[in-house]
């Protein structure tokens, strides 16, 4: 006699599901269904927060649109609970369902780019890495994040914002249309000129409106080179380095982007031994317009006394983009993120900031002040579900730490308090892409801002029951009373 298989549903609670019908499952799949004791099942939940300790009872890896289809209606009959799961790099480790069935989207990985028509059709599988090399060959980019590793389909759905936005915005921004397979299974084109409702959602409303089977972005002209690179200096310089980087932010073109980075010296091959470990300000640059135009750009920032290096080079763009993730700490560390976006800049924040950069409490932990304004601001709070239209600086302040570490407590109480000290210059909003798993639903309602009750009502149209849950959810409106 075969046991029913135990998978969380809607609401956590336990459903049985008989192992003839996952079978019938795994029968009608091109892609594959894992259990817990599979080949490559631990591979397929590995995200990048080793600090969650969800563990789906099921994997589907779909090969295709059909395939996802045939997932979401196993899973909406019998009432299971499904997540998406694109890249895994949420920080709240949305894209694994606790004792449900997970969608391990990363078979899903095919790129076609048409140069001429300047547009590239991206599988949900895929890593900013792979957009950029195959967009990068031809001369091309479209606005991804600064991080190789990402995933394009979570990270663009949430926001998006790297190199590119100050001159192209947001990654949704860049969006042309999606494919997307919505909670009665149907499959819909939407676009700005079909379902432009539904459109409008997706651009912001991430994993709560359907799983998204195909990406298309529109490319830009950003030439074979771009200068860019890291400047590190002595935090004992700070005070110098915050004045310049003020400075630089307020007169760049759109071409220039920069991030302000605090922390201690990674063991990295481009900083002198001695300064392993100690603590150190950066700023990591791209600039996209002429070298000419760079080297000016760059002028006030090397006036500054202190600098440990300088790798500033004329480079291929998916060279700038990789050079973020070769600082990163690797995948699996424990982390607990803040985060805020800033309408402006004073020197009164960024003393805050550095204050509580003195006092960070792991070597793999670290401020960033990412430059965010420009494209993004030419929209207004209605034009897409993502309503952070006035943010021009976002602040993370990212523990992270080893999973041996017995001081977690400590770093979190770090990332705590160094968010509370930005707080009072928050716009309001806040990045529905890097909220933590204590995050409640006045954070959600506030990274939405005035759109918030708009996503309910589309929510209530597209997903009633609210299926697509195991997310950053928006809770649908509630049918008014008949009398
Ligand atoms: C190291 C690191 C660097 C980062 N750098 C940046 C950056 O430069 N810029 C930036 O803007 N953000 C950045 N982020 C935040 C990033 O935007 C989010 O972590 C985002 O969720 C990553 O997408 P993912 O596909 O990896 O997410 P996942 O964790 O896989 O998924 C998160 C959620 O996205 C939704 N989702 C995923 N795939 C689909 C799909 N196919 N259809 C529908 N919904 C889907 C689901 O709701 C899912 O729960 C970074 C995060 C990390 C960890």
């Amino acid at each position: 006699m075969t046991t029913a298989l135990r998978i969380a549903g809607l609401n956590g609670e336990p459903v049985d599901v008989e192992r003839e019908a996952v079978s019938a499952l795994m029968a009608r799949l091109t892609g594959s269904l894992l259990l817990p004791d599979d080949n490559g099942f631990d591979a397929a939940t590995a995200i990048w927060n080793g600090r969650i300790s969800a563990r789906p009872a099921v994997v589907i890896q779909p090969a295709s649109t059909d395939d996802v289809r045939t997932a979401v209606d196993f899973s909406r009959e019998r009432g299971l609970q499904l997540s998406i799961k694109g890249g895994g790099c949420h920080i709240a480790g949305i894209s694994l369902s606790d004792g449900g069935i997970t969608l391990d989207m990363s078979h899903m990985r095919s790129i076609s780019v048409d140069p001429g028509r300047r547009r590239a059709l991206v599988g949900p599988g895929c890593v900013n890495q792979d957009v950029d090399r195959a967009t990068g060959a031809h001369g091309l980019a479209t606005v991804l994040g600064y991080d190789p590793e990402t995933g394009v389909a979570g990270l663009t759905l949430g926001g998006g914002f790297g190199y590119l936005t100050p001159r192209f915005g947001l990654s949704l921004d860049n969006l042309d249309e999606v494919e997307v397979v919505m909670s009665d299974g149907a499959v819909r084109r939407a676009a700005p000129d079909e379902n432009q409702n539904l459109f409008w959602a997706l651009r912001g409303g991430s994993g709560n409106f359907g799983v998204v089977t195909r990406f298309t972005y529109r490319l830009h002209d950003i030439g074979l080179g771009v200068t860019g690179g890291l400047l590190i200096w002595d935090a004992g310089h700070a005070a110098d380095v915050f004045d310049a980087y003020q400075e630089t932010v307020l007169e760049a073109t759109r071409d220039f982007n920069v991030t302000l980075i605090m922390r201690l010296a990674p063991p990295a091959p481009f900083i002198p031994a001695e300064w392993h470990g100690k603590p150190v300000v950066g700023v990591l640059a791209c600039h996209i317009g002429s070298a000419a135009a760079a080297d000016g750009d760059f002028a006030r920032l090397r006036k500054v006394d202190g600098m440990i290096a300088d790798t500033v080079t004329l480079k291929p763009y998916v060279d700038q983009q990789a050079l973020l993730g070769r600082l990163q700490p690797p995948r699996g560390m424990h982390s607990y993120w803040k985060s805020e976006f800033l309408g402006g800049l004073s020197s009164g924040v960024l003393g805050t900031l550095g204050g509580h950069a003195e006092a960070i409490t792991s070597p793999l932990s670290h401020v960033h002040v990412f430059s965010v304004g420009g494209a993004l601001n030419d929209h207004s709070i209605e034009d897409t579900a993502f309503a952070n239209r006035d943010a021009r600086f976002s602040v993370i302040a990212a523990a992270c730490w080893s999973p041996g570490d017995s001081d977690a407590d400590r770093h979190i109480h770090w990332a705590r308090s160094t968010w509370e000290g930005v707080r009072p210059c928050s716009t309001g909003g806040n990045y529905i892409n890097v909220q933590t798993a204590d995050e409640d639903e006045t954070r959600i309602r506030a990274a939405y801002r005035s759109n918030f009750e708009q996503l309910r009502r589309l929510k209530a149209q597209y997903d009633r029951g609210n299926f697509f849950r195991a997310n950053r959810n928006i809770p649908p409106t509630l049918p008014v009373p008949q009398r």
